[in-house]
């Protein structure tokens, strides 16, 4: 008789790593060690500043055997920073804190394939370095600080074997002038139980249509997966975001969208939700080519795009208005009124003539704020 299928959980990203390299001035740090014994792996020992003596291929060809790699290493630029926005689109007011390059799963649109110079994964252990200077940040100035860990990674994707989140949750727990942001497309979130978070870390995931989260995201839980990991993290008392980005067009896209967003709100408690953003595909001009090369079948990157003010192609204007006035009358027909929705990186114009009202997009940074302090 055949064996009744198991639920089965999706794959930790960070399984994937097959080799770890650990620069020689790190390798007395019991943070090195921990790591190699999460991840089960002996670490090999290289000179600072070298190159994991690896024979990768030629690039693009590179990156699928470099995201098996994962270099520990010392960070020895700036820990912490404001999010790399552009003045011509309403930016947020993030402030990025570097954790670590690269990432174990694969998008077929990561904009990190055109933007990182190595193949392999990188992690910075010297965190008594960042979090002097989170410490600096705080004590130094009266501003509020919302922080995300995933502008060059994935948030959660390496935390089984680093371990870094629930340090970060810890550290945020009493910080009044600040909120965490935890971006992910994964499932690792069972370590996150029980930490004392006092409500000052928000777990966000981005979302996209169905067929887009099959077929682009590589290594990537799925949509039941990562709304069923939300609704745990709420019930955990975490307060979470989502963010549909990038939108693409494809065929089908309003059903798709549509059906995202349906599930979203048939699983996750509307009121848990802090914000929901919506960013259309923008990416830099070279990525077509590197991406196509590695996903033939990626058709959507054959669609028309204009050359944005930020030098990111994008779609044409009208496009964008369509699907964001699309997913928007959706979300506010299900969304709290305490959610803040909003768009990432586009013009007043934009915002304008998808209902928002005018002078909305330049109160962004306070309404995210406002919308956090509601959660508290
Ligand atoms: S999950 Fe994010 S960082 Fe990782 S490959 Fe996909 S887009 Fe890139």
């Amino acid at each position: 008789m055949p064996e009744k299928s198991l639920p089965t959980m999706p794959p930790d990203p960070s399984h994937h790593i097959r080799q770890i390299f650990i620069e020689e001035g790190c390798a007395h740090l019991p943070y090195v060690q921990e790591i190699c014994e999460r991840a089960q792996l002996e670490g090999l020992v290289i000179a600072d500043r070298t190159e994991p003596p690896v024979s990768y291929g030629s690039f693009p060809k590179n990156l699928q055997s470099g995201k098996q790699h994962l270099l520990l290493c010392k960070n020895r630029g700036a820990f912490f920073k404001p999010c790399p926005g552009t003045r011509e689109y309403r930016c947020c007011d993030y402030h990025v804190l570097n954790i670590g390059m690269g990432c174990p799963m694969d998008c077929s649109y990561c904009i990190l394939q055109a933007y990182l110079n190595n193949p392999w994964l990188t992690f910075f252990v010297n965190t008594d370095e960042l979090f002097a200077e989170l410490d600096l940040a705080f004590t130094r100035t009266t501003q509020f600080w919302r922080i995300g860990t995933g502008e060059f990674t994935d948030s959660l994707a390496l935390d089984h074997i680093t371990g870094l989140s629930p340090l970060l949750i810890r550290y945020m727990r009493d910080k009044k002038r600040g909120v965490l942001e935890l971006k992910t497309k994964s499932v690792a979130i069972n370590h996150l139980a029980g930490l004392d978070h006092n409500g000052r870390t928000i777990i966000a995931w981005s979302l996209n249509a169905p067929a887009i989260m099959a077929k682009e995201e590589i290594r990537t839980a799925s949509l039941d997966e990562r709304l069923a990991a939300a609704r745990q993290v709420a019930a955990m008392g975490y307060k979470v975001a989502f963010h549909f980005d990038p939108i693409i067009y494809h065929q089908g896209w309003q059903e798709g969208y549509r059906a995202t967003i349906k599930k979203l709100f048939a699983t996750v408690p509307a009121e848990k939700i802090a914000w929901i953003s919506l960013g259309a595909l923008r990416f830099l001009p070279p990525l077509k080519a590197i991406a196509l090369s590695r996903f033939p079948g990626s058709t959507f990157f054959h669609e028309e795009f204009i050359t944005g003010l930020d030098n990111k192609k994008r779609y044409f204007r009208p496009l964008r208005v369509e699907m964001y006035t699309h997913i928007l009358a959706e979300l506010r027909a299900v969304a709290s009124p305490h959610t803040c929705l909003y768009f990432c990186m586009e013009s007043d114009e934009i915002w304008q003539e998808c209902g928002f009202a005018p002078g909305k997009s330049q109160s962004l940074p306070d309404d995210l704020d406002q919308a956090f302090a509601r959660t508290l």
